[in-house]
C-alpha cells in the first residue's frame, strides 16, 4: 500500500493531539469561556425549525449575511469554510501547483507549510528577526525572484504575538504580485483593521470563530477578499462544506456579539497582566503579545514544561530545534494564569 501514497504525503505525519487528561487547557489558543451555555436554549430552538435529513446550505448565504453585517462587507466578499483550515486548503487548492512557490515567514502557523507540500508547492522560508518582526525586504526578493503565487502574512502571528505594521502589508502588497493571505484568526485581540485592503483581489483576509468568538467546536472559519476572488476560490469549495449546526451557532453568536466583545475585553485585560507579571521574572524573556496567547523563553523550559505536565496543565511546547527554548501560553481564566505563573515563579 505505502509504494501507492504519494510520494510528498509520505513524509507527513497525522495531525497529533496529546490526548492525556489535563485540568487546565492553555496549549491551544481557545476561549477559556463557553458561550454556548448562554445560547442553548435558543439554539435547541431553532433547531427544531431544520430538516436535518436535508443538506446544509451548501452557500452559508445566512451567515454570509450576518457576517457582511457585522464586518460592513457585502456577502459576494465572504466564503465560509469548516474552520480557517478549510479557507487555507482551498486558497491552495486554487492558486497553488506543483512546483509552484509559497513564501511563508517563519516561525508561523504550521498548517501553512503543510497544506502547501501537499498541494506540491514549494515552500521557501523566510526567517523574521530576533525580536520576531518580519524581514520584509527578503520576502519580497524571495517572492519576485522565484515568482511566488502566495505571501502567508499571519497577524497578529501565531506563536509570537507580533503585529505586522500596515506598512510593511503595503509594502508587500504594492512590490509583489503574489496572492497576499492576511490570516486574521487572532486579529479580534488587537484594534488593527485591514478590511479596506480587500478592494485589490490579490488580498485574502482570513478570520475564525475558533478563538476570539469562544467557537472552537463549531469549526467556522471564512475568507474575506474582493468579489472576484471569492468567486475563484468558490471553484473549488466542497459542497455543502459547513453543516447545519455550525451555519446556526455562528448566526446566533452573531446576533449576541456584545457577549463575545465583553468576552475580548476580558481576554485582553488578562493577557495584559499576565504579561506584566511574566515580565517581573528573571528567568523568563517574554514578548509582546497582540493576540490571546504569550510567547515566551526560559533556559528553565524544560523544567516549567514538566512541572505544568504534574499539575495537568496542557501548554504548547515546540520539538522543532529552534523553538526548544520557547513554549507559547493561551490565556485562560484569571485563575488558570494564576496557576500556570506560580509555576513558573516558583521554577
Ligand atoms: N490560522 C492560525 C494563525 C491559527 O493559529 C489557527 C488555529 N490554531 C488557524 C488559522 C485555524 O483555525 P480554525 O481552523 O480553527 O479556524
Amino acid at each position: 500500500m505505502k509504494k501507492l501514497v504519494k510520494e510528498n504525503i509520505q513524509k507527513f505525519a497525522p495531525y497529533i493531539v496529546d490526548k492525556e487528561p489535563v485540568r487546565i487547557l492553555l496549549n491551544a489558543n481557545e476561549s477559556p469561556y463557553n458561550l454556548f451555555q448562554y445560547l442553548k436554549e435558543e439554539f435547541i430552538g431553532k433547531l427544531e425549525g431544520r430538516d436535518l435529513n436535508r443538506y446544509p446550505d451548501t452557500d452559508s448565504e445566512d451567515l454570509r449575511k450576518a457576517l457582511a453585517k457585522y464586518l460592513v462587507v457585502q456577502k459576494e466578499n465572504i466564503i465560509c469554510g469548516n474552520g480557517s483550515d478549510e479557507i487555507i486548503q482551498m486558497i491552495i487548492h486554487t492558486f497553488v501547483g506543483k512546483g509552484d512557490t509559497v513564501i511563508i515567514p517563519t516561525p508561523t502557523f504550521s498548517m501553512y507549510g503543510k497544506f502547501s507540500s501537499i498541494g506540491e508547492g514549494k515552500v521557501i522560508e523566510v526567517p523574521s528577526y530576533e525580536d520576531f518582526k518580519i524581514n520584509v525586504g527578503e520576502i519580497i526578493e524571495q517572492a519576485n525572484k522565484n515568482r511566488a503565487k502566495l505571501i502567508f502574512l499571519c497577524n497578529p502571528n501565531n506563536p509570537t504575538g507580533t503585529l505586522i505594521s500596515r506598512e510593511f502589508i503595503l509594502e508587500i502588497i504594492q512590490k509583489t504580485s503574489s496572492m497576499i493571505v492576511l490570516d486574521e484568526a487572532y486579529g479580534d485581540f488587537c484594534k488593527e483593521n485591514n478590511l479596506d485592503l480587500i478592494k485589490n483581489p490579490k488580498v485574502i483576509i482570513l478570520r475564525t470563530f475558533s478563538k476570539a468568538f469562544s467557537l472552537a467546536g463549531a469549526r467556522l472559519g471564512y475568507g474575506i477578499s474582493h468579489k472576484n476572488t471569492i468567486n475563484t476560490l468558490y471553484k473549488v469549495k466542497s459542497p455543502y462544506n459547513l453543516n447545519t449546526f455550525s451555519q446556526l451557532i455562528g448566526e446566533m453568536v452573531l446576533e449576541n456579539v456584545d457577549l463575545v466583545k465583553r468576552v475580548i475585553e476580558k481576554i485582553i485585560k488578562e493577557r495584559d497582566r499576565v504579561f506584566q507579571e511574566l515580565k517581573n521574572i528573571k528567568t523568563v524573556q517574554v514578548y509582546p503579545s497582540h493576540a490571546n496567547f504569550i510567547f515566551m523563553k526560559s533556559e528553565k523550559i524544560e523544567t516549567i514544561i514538566m512541572e505544568c505536565k504534574k499539575e495537568g496543565i496542557a501548554i504548547r511546547d515546540y520539538s522543532d530545534p529552534s523553538l526548544k527554548e520557547y513554549i507559547r501560553l493561551s490565556i485562560g481564566t484569571p485563575e488558570e494564569n494564576d496557576q500556570v505563573l506560580n509555576i513558573i515563579k516558583g521554577v
